[in-house]
């Protein structure tokens, strides 16, 4: 099993032989090497349906200290569905690293049931950008000691007028986090994006 040689822990690997994948994906493959030796930002131009949900959400999950409930790490993503669907992905591949805590925080739903789950301690934030920004204001959330922020579809999110939000956010978490920008396309707007808030990104192209 090709898995076995990304550097992956043993429980991921094992929450994979649950999932049944069998092989990397490429943009698995050329990623989770990267993401799990360096601490670097990265811009990976790939498409849904690749499996970059694993490609981010596996050295993420890794990365994860359990001995702090602290939020370590922000996932912005354009919809409430996909919010829902990377929450949902994330928690089956962290199934063996118990103690991790995932919170979906997207707009539409409880504001009020959203912050009772941040004060549990939840490591990971998957959230969409308004209902974000709208929590970090009203102070039910605090992103100011993240070590990531994963961007996915970032070309969807600036499509759906999420700059100012997400620019916004960004300036609430410190300056030495690692950013991993996922895109399906590269326009300006991405690259302005990634020009601004990452330094000397590795290049993923699948
Ligand atoms: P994504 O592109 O992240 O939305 O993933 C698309 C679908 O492929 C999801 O249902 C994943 O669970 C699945 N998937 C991701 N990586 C693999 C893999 N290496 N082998 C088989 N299925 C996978």
């Amino acid at each position: 099993n090709k898995f076995q040689t990304l550097g992956l822990e043993a429980n991921l690997l094992e929450a994979i032989k649950d999932l049944g994948f069998e092989t990397p994906s490429e943009v698995q493959e050329k990623s989770i090497p990267i993401l799990l030796e360096r601490d670097t930002d990265l811009v990976s131009l790939a498409q849904t349906g690749t499996g970059k949900t694993a490609a981010f959400g596996f050295p993420l999950i890794q990365k994860i200290d359990l001995n702090s409930r602290k939020t370590q790490a922000l996932v912005l993503a354009p919809t409430r569905e996909l919010c829902l669907q990377i929450t949902n992905e994330l928690t089956l591949y962290a199934k063996y690293k118990k103690g991790l805590n995932i919170t979906a925080v997207y707009g539409g739903a409880s504001i009020t049931e959203q912050s009772r789950q941040l004060n549990r301690g939840s490591q990971i934030i998957v959230a969409t950008p308004g209902r974000m920004q709208d929590m970090i204001r009203r102070n039910l959330a605090d992103i100011t000691a993240i070590s990531y922020c994963v961007l996915d579809e970032a070309d969807e999110m600036l499509n759906m007028g999420f700059y100012e939000d997400i620019k916004s956010i960004l300036s609430h978490t410190p300056k030495e986090k690692n950013t991993w920008l996922f895109s399906a396309t590269m326009p300006k707007e991405v690259a302005k994006i990634a020009k601004k808030f990452m330094s000397n990104p590795a290049e993923v192209t699948v």
